[in-house]
């Protein structure tokens, strides 16, 4: 594949005899392909393909801009690539042009390897299509290889993935840490996810979308989508109605009116095994989880628009990628329409006065009844495999019911609290300032010796779970609150809990939070039973 991307001087030389004002000693370069492409979909792409298919994209003189969002643990630079017309290169000058910016994520994990194709090719599309389409109507920003440590580590899908149809040898889930980037929002503990991290604060996008793949029910969707899950993305001024409510339905309809089913992520039943895949009588429809330290839940906590897509697992290679690449390719027209909506939206939640933030959910207790297809599979008798990814002694049949069952779509505050005006942070927590700073939250010192009315979180009860999550024991405390005076101490710092990154300040701060820095082992060693928790709520 390589081999194809590289100069054909030779043939250049003859084609350049007929062109006069082309330098005949000038190389002409091929069109990059990527390797999914070039191998008719048995492979995808290595690390190296992707800086090949980036650096061809270049000295073809693609109007881009690549650079990298961070260094993975193995020393690989992270690529992104910026698509506008005209090219911006610096935030800066993304603004001036005020026009919508859409991130999007790609091979978060590894295994899940259509997202990474997928992009390559779309930016490489457009950015060669002559005729207006949407770069004239936004900034896009596209990160294909963003677990590039996970993508290294081939192996054959029957270890990697082991519900997924090709191809033959994907990357893994992890990063080179053993961690789970889509887990990682909240500690970032990656340096993938401080990369990240720092993208949203200098970029600020408008969009995020994470490319991934689904791995569990046999349903009749080419792929399922998300919205935040998180309920503070609802917010009045935030992005979570307009997303799940507007921009989804409308992406779904075009994607149908394409012929590609897609719907809300779900699976059967909540806990959907390998056992039920024949039953012909489903339950419901279940959604995954509402927590933060997923990369969709997260950025919907910053007021943007998130989308998360899956491409549906059991769908050949290639019908994987032209369902990412199609949803994808919807997801910017979408933008590009909704460009002064999206403005709107910036600005309401940049003055957000919402005070609820909700700091831990449940699924909701209010489905409703949607039809949903799924494929009929029967036992074959034996123990032979009839597709990748299909259970030994189990045929597909491509025959399909569909089944009017609930759909569990959306999460329900369990616990609320009022913003304060701000969090007292004491001295001797670096590396919760440094997260929070990583957010782009502004902290500022805390005049030391000044009385403020505040509210301390007694601490009654400390639990960890039964078993190591992530390489960590969640921590959750049970307690009660108490009104009180206190005066900063020195070196306190002041965490502001008002505007935008508010709900955020809060999920991380409070001690109740279900994705929060106690969850995540932060505050540990200052627990102590008939203690405060050392984060104090500063209230008028
Ligand atoms: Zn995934």
């Amino acid at each position: 594949m390589r081999r194809s991307l590289v100069v054909a001087a030779g043939v250049a030389a003859t084609a350049a005899a007929c062109a006069p004002r082309i330098d005949p000693t000038r190389p002409v370069i091929a069109m990059p392909v990527t390797r999914a492409e070039a191998s008719g979909y048995t492979q995808t792409s290595t690390y190296g393909d992707v800086t090949t298919f980036l650096n061809t994209l270049r000295a073809r003189n693609a109007p881009v801009a690549i650079g990298s969002i961070g260094t993975t643990t193995e020393g690989r630079a992270i690529p992104y690539i910026i698509a506008s017309r005209p090219l911006v290169t610096t935030p800066e000058e993304a603004r001036r042009l005020g026009r919508p910016i859409v991130y999007v994520n790609a091979n978060i994990h590894a295994g899940e390897v259509e997202g990474k194709e997928a992009l390559l090719a779309l930016v490489r599309d457009l950015v060669y299509q002559r005729r207006a389409n949407v770069l004239d109507s936004l900034v896009l920003i596209a990160v294909p290889d963003y677990n590039a440590d996970g993508n290294e580590a081939f192996a054959p899908e029957s270890v990697n993935r082991t519900e997924q149809n090709g191809p033959e040898r994907v990357g893994q889930r992890p990063n080179a840490q053993g961690l789970d980037l889509n887990r990682d929002y909240m500690k970032a503990e990656a340096p993938e996810t401080r990369g990240a991290l720092a993208m949203f604060t200098a970029w600020d996008p408008d969009v995020y979308v994470d490319l991934h793949t689904t791995d569990g029910s046999y349903h009749g969707f080419a792929l399922t989508y998300a919205p935040s899950l998180a309920p503070p993305a609802y917010a009045p001024g935030f992005a979570g109605d307009f997303t799940r409510d507007t921009l989804l339905p409308e992406i779904r309809a075009r994607m149908g009116r394409r012929g590609i089913p897609v719907f809300d992520y779900g699976n059967f039943d909540s806990v959907y095994e390998e056992r039920d895949i024949t039953d012909t009588v489903k339950h419901g429809w279940y959604s995954y989880e509402h927590k933060p330290r997923y990369g969709t839940n997260y950025y919907g906590l910053r007021g943007r628009v998130s989308i998360l897509s899956e491409a549906y697992s059991h769908d050949p290679f290639r019908k994987r990628v032209a369902s990412t690449y199609a949803f994808v390719q919807e997801i910017l027209s979408a933008t590009a329409r909704h460009a002064a909506g999206l403005a709107a939206i910036r600005a309401s939640a940049d003055s957000v006065r919402d005070p609820e933030v909700a700091i831990r959910s449940r699924l909701t207790t209010h489905p409703f009844d949607a039809p949903i297809p799924f494929e009929i599979l029967v036992h074959t008798g034996d123990s032979t495999q009839t597709q990748p990814g299909v259970p030994r002694g189990v045929r597909r049949t491509g025959r399909f019911k569909t089944q009017v069952m609930p759909v569990y779509d959306r999460f329900e505050p369990t616990l609320s609290i009022q913003r304060p005006t701000a969090y007292l942070l004491p001295a001797g927590f670096p590396a919760v300032i440094d997260i929070l700073r990583r957010n782009g939250i502004a902290l500022t010192p805390a005049t030391a010796g000044t009385a403020q009315r505040a509210q301390l979180f007694v601490v009654d009860s400390v639990t960890h779970a039964a078993r190591p999550f992530q390489k960590h024991d969640e921590t959750r405390i049970v307690g009660h609150w108490r009104d009180t005076t206190i005066t900063a101490p020195a070196g306190a710092m002041l965490v502001p809990a008002d505007g935008r990154l508010g709900a955020l300040a809060a999920y991380f701060l409070e001690p109740e939070s279900d994705d929060g820095f106690v969850d995540w082992n932060f505050f540990d060693p200052a627990l102590t039973v008939g203690r405060p928790y050392p984060v104090a709520r500063l209230v008028r």
